[in-house]
């Protein structure tokens, strides 16, 4: 009997700490600072630095990494537990080194990367002395690789990649970009792009223009262009050919992991529900005591206690079976109730906050907003619940009993059939 629902007591210390420092420390950061990744903002240094050198000390530094890369090697559940907590601010992540995407861009030099670019690039992202950027969706669109056209053409020594990609994040301020491009025209994608390294300052990489989320433009994503950008072959990462390979990699924990982050967010909306209907009176009674703010309540607490637990047994499954491919299934569910369950919940507390609710003061737009950021990121939700049926298709064992064979007798035949003797004497005693 190994279901287990409970946080061993000494770790427990270490999340009470973790959620401490971010109400306290963390969390105002987002009234006052722009983007996370701007690390280059003298306010950064000054307000984000002291606190990441906490962090650091506290040994709570870049959790996803395993011990080998200076992580704590903790697994996905335990990582699970602290990214709820750093979900709630925007500079959570970034405060404990384990922001997206370049946890995942991590991940993909740690297994990937050479000895040289493990120290030009892994080491300084890894103490977050830079930043870096993850390219793959192209102007003609993301959801499908197909139409990908940016491309790599061997020269020599060298690859020379050109073409355009879309909605970059964070690519201002990176050092780095990880670019998927088109190397074999003549297979699938799935077998002819590969994955590059391109430090930011390569000739012929230019940012056309950086895209703003809603109304705020600190969130930057760019629309890049790479015009014959020349780089050493040894900076593609893995085999040609083999980009959705390495890209699998950062893409099953980075969803995951958004998933996390996504729980505190609702979180934090219920928490301010539930004092919100407190705290409010109206016609005679508090918003609490009337059963249609009960119901906004009850729905909340229910659909969130329903993808945490999904969450929490996918990042179960993942350090069970150490093996993104197995868990498929799990992490297309989360992703794709994802967006849903953290717009229904921030929906219902920025309503009952009245006025305050739309206001910039409560988080609640921009948590909608992002609601459907969460549905696009990684892939639309579309994309991500045809995989769930796939996989509950593919693995369906066909179940004799209730088959719907309509040549053999159903199963309510069968039963008929079976108890007809029964049945014949029941009808007797009818009246
Ligand atoms: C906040 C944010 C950050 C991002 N960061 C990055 C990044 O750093 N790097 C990067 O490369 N990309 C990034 N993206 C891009 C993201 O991967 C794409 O937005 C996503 O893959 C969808 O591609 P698209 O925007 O071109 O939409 P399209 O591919 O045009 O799809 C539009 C819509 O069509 C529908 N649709 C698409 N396919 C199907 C289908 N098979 N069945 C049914 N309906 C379908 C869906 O409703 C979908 O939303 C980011 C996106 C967002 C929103």
């Amino acid at each position: 009997m190994a279901w287990d629902f409970q946080t061993d007591p000494e770790f427990q210390v270490e999340l009470d700490w973790i959620d401490r420092f971010v109400r306290t420390e963390v969390e105002p950061l987002d009234h006052v600072l722009g983007s996370p990744w701007n690390i280059h903002d003298p306010r950064f240094k000054q307000l984000v630095k002291p606190l990441q050198a906490q962090v650091k000390a506290r040994k709570l530094w870049a959790c996803h990494l395993g011990p080998e890369l200076g992580g704590a090697g903790y697994g996905q559940v335990r990582l699970a537990l602290i990214n709820e907590i750093l979900g709630r601010s925007l500079f959570g992540p970034i405060v404990f080194g384990c922001q997206a995407p370049d946890s995942g861009n991590g991940e993909i030099l740690a297994h990937y990367g050479t000895p040289a670019q493990k120290q030009r690039y892994l080491q300084p992202l890894l103490d977050g002395d830079i930043v870096s950027c993850f390219a793959m969706t192209e102007p003609q669109g993301g959801a499908d690789p197909a139409v990908f056209t940016t491309q790599a053409v061997r020269d020599g020594d060298d690859w020379v990649l050109s073409g355009e990609k879309w909605f970059a994040s964070n690519a201002r301020y990176a050092a780095f970009f990880i670019v998927m491009a088109v190397t074999d025209k003549t297979v699938s994608v799935y077998e002819g792009m590969s994955m590059f390294i391109v430090p930011a300052e390569a000739p012929g990489v230019h940012i056309i223009r950086n895209v703003g989320i809603a109304d705020d433009p600190a969130a930057t994503h760019a629309y890049l262009s790479f015009e014959n950008v020349r780089v050493p072959a040894s900076d593609m990462l893995g085999a040609p050919g083999q980009a959705f390979v390495v890209a699998q990699v950062r893409l099953g924990g980075g969803r995951v992991h958004h998933a996390m982050r996504v729980i505190g967010q609702a979180q934090k909306a219920l928490d301010a529900l539930c004092e919100r209907s407190l705290s409010r009176s109206t016609q005679g009674s508090r918003l609490a005591d009337k059963q249609m703010v009960q119901e906004k309540i009850a729905d909340s607490w229910i659909e969130l206690e329903q993808f945490r637990l999904l969450v929490m047994r996918t990042a179960w499954r993942i350090d069970h079976y150490q093996d993104y491919k197995r868990v498929r299934k799990d992490i297309a569910a989360v992703k794709a109730i994802m967006p849903k369950v953290l717009h229904d919940i921030a929906a219902r507390a920025l309503h009952v906050h009245g006025s305050l609710g739309v206001s910039e003061e409560m988080p609640f737009t921009g948590y909608i907003v992002r609601s459907f950021q969460m549905g696009l990121a990684d892939g639309p939700t579309e994309v991500h619940k045809v995989t769930v049926a796939k996989q509950l298709l593919r693995d369906y064992q066909p179940c004799d009993e209730l088959f719907p064979d309509y040549h053999r007798p159903t199963a309510a035949a069968r039963a008929r059939e079976k108890y007809a003797d029964v049945l014949a004497g029941l009808s007797e005693l009818e009246p």
